[in-house]
């Protein structure tokens, strides 16, 4: 029998080609404002049975599988020994797996020993995707992030230590038309201080169920920004990024006005020139009807 989900499934844009299996159901944290992937889901941990019958399942369909994404919101928070079983068991079903990864909240990354995320690490989960979403602690706090600047570049530098990768995204327009400064500010702060292997930019688009939580954790009047306060915060993040390791930078998620790829700080200039295009008119912005979560 093929795997039957637990909906709604999330996973990166980057991982649709792989295998996915739900080692945690919802999100342990579940509480960032802006979110709106868990909230009709309670958190639990799934039995190592159901696990290993979904892996059994998902080998029998695609034997080759060579990339597996364990969902839901948070998998890395599950206890390292755990995490090694379910590790283990794919590496005995999936002969050809190279990589397993997953999403992580900083605390995640935080409550391990770096010795269990090098453990992790050996045993194949070798890249996170970490929302980072701001680097200001202020708006971390009013987006109710459970992080700030500190606890994030702590969480990127254990990571790094490990020897995983982190695929790291930020939210522009979190910081709304009065914050937006100290968002980029901040952002591209923790950025230089610790960064991430992958950064990803994308565009704040709330869905209509965590609307007013996200404005009620705001001050008062909070206004949010149209595409062209989003293309200043992406040409003032890129000004201000010189990460002192290249991070592989990307703005092609589909919430995204325009989309960007190249490498930092290799590549700036010729990003910043095209947002400069952009805000000046002569680069087509993607249209609205076709961006999306
Ligand atoms: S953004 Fe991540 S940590 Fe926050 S509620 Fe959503 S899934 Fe959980």
């Amino acid at each position: 029998m093929a795997i039957l989900y637990d909906m709604p499934l999330y996973r990166p844009p980057s991982e649709g080609n792989n295998l996915i299996v739900q080692a945690t159901i919802g999100c342990s944290y579940n509480r960032c404002t802006f979110c709106s992937m868990y909230v009709t889901k309670d958190y639990r941990a799934r039995p190592l049975d159901e696990v290993f019958a979904d892996i059994d399942a998902g080998a029998r369909d695609w034997p080759q599988a060579h990339r597996v994404f364990l969902a839901d919101g948070d998998a890395l928070c599950l206890p390292t020994g755990h995490l090694i079983e379910i590790l283990d068991y794919l590496a005995a079903r999936l002969p050809n797996l190279s990589r397993v990864s997953a999403y992580a909240t900083p605390k995640n990354l935080n409550e391990k020993s770096i010795e269990e995320l090098a453990a992790l690490r050996e045993t194949k989960l070798s890249l996170v995707y970490l929302g980072i979403e701001s680097g200001a602690t202020a708006v971390l706090k009013r987006i109710r992030k459970g992080a700030s600047q500190d606890s994030l570049a702590k969480a990127l530098g254990r990571a790094r230590e490990a020897g995983l990768k982190v695929s790291a995204t930020v939210i522009l327009g979190l910081g709304g038309r009065a914050a937006w400064e100290d968002h980029i500010a901040g952002t591209a702060e923790l950025v230089n201080r610790e960064p991430p292997t992958y950064l990803s930019t994308l565009q704040l688009d709330l869905e209509p169920a965590v609307y007013s939580r996200f404005i009620d954790a705001q001050e008062p009047g909070f206004e949010f920004q149209d595409d062209a306060g989003i293309l200043a915060e992406q040409e003032r993040l890129l000004s201000l990024l010189d990460p002192p390791r290249p991070v592989i930078f990307r703005s092609n998620h589909a919430s995204n006005c325009l989309p960007l790829a190249g490498n930092l700080p290799k590549d700036r200039d010729a990003l910043r020139a095209i947002v400069a295009a952009a805000r000046a008119g002569a680069q087509p912005l993607r249209p609205r009807w076709i961006r999306g979560l």
